[in-house]
C-alpha cells in the first residue's frame, strides 16, 4: 500500500530567489494538499540529522552546509501516492536533466541547489513529517 503524504523543503537558494510564492502555486496546482508547513533556518547539526542517510556520500558535508545556509520552507503534502506522485512532479535530481515544466527544471540552480526535496519513500516520509512537525502542527 502507498501513502498519501510526503516531506518537501523548499530550499534555501529557491527561498533567497524569491521563488517561495511560485513553488508554493505549482505545489498547489499539482493537487498537493498542505497538512502542514514553516519557514525556519536549519542549524548545522539539524541539517546533518536530516540528512544522516547520506552520511558517507562525497557530498554530505556541501549539503548540509547548504541546508543550514539560509531559511527554508518546510511542508507535509498529502496526495494519493505522494511520495512517488511528487518526485515525477519535481523531476530529475539534477535540474539540468528535470524535466521541462517540473519544479526544479522551472526553480533550480544546479544539482546541489535543487528548489525542493521531496521525500524517497512513506517510511522516509514519515520521518521527516515527524522531523518538522508534531500532531498540533497538523491539519
Ligand atoms: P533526491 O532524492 O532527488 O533529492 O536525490 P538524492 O537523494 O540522491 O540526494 C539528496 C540531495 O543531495 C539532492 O536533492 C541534492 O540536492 C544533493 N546532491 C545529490 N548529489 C549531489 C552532488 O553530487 N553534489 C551536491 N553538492 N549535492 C548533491
Amino acid at each position: 500500500m502507498t501513502g498519501n503524504i510526503t516531506l518537501t523543503m523548499i530550499k534555501p537558494m529557491a527561498v533567497k530567489k524569491g521563488f517561495i510564492g511560485p513553488i508554493l502555486h505549482k505545489i498547489a496546482e499539482g493537487g498537493f494538499r498542505i497538512v502542514a508547513m514553516k519557514y525556519m533556518k536549519l542549524t548545522l547539526e539539524q541539517a546533518e540529522k536530516f540528512y544522516e542517510v547520506h552520511r558517507e556520500r562525497p557530498f554530505y558535508q556541501e549539503l548540509t552546509e547548504f541546508m543550514s545556509s539560509g531559511p527554508i520552507i518546510a511542508a507535509i503534502l498529502e496526495k494519493e501516492n505522494a511520495v512517488q506522485a511528487y518526485r515525477d512532479y519535481i523531476g530529475a535530481t539534477d535540474p539540468a536533466k528535470s524535466e521541462a515544466g517540473t519544479i526544479r527544471a522551472l526553480y533550480g540552480t544546479n544539482l546541489g541547489m535543487n528548489a525542493v526535496h521531496g521525500s524517497d519513500s512513506d517510511d522516509n516520509a514519515k520521518v521527516e513529517a515527524d522531523f518538522f512537525f508534531s500532531s498540533l502542527e497538523r491539519f
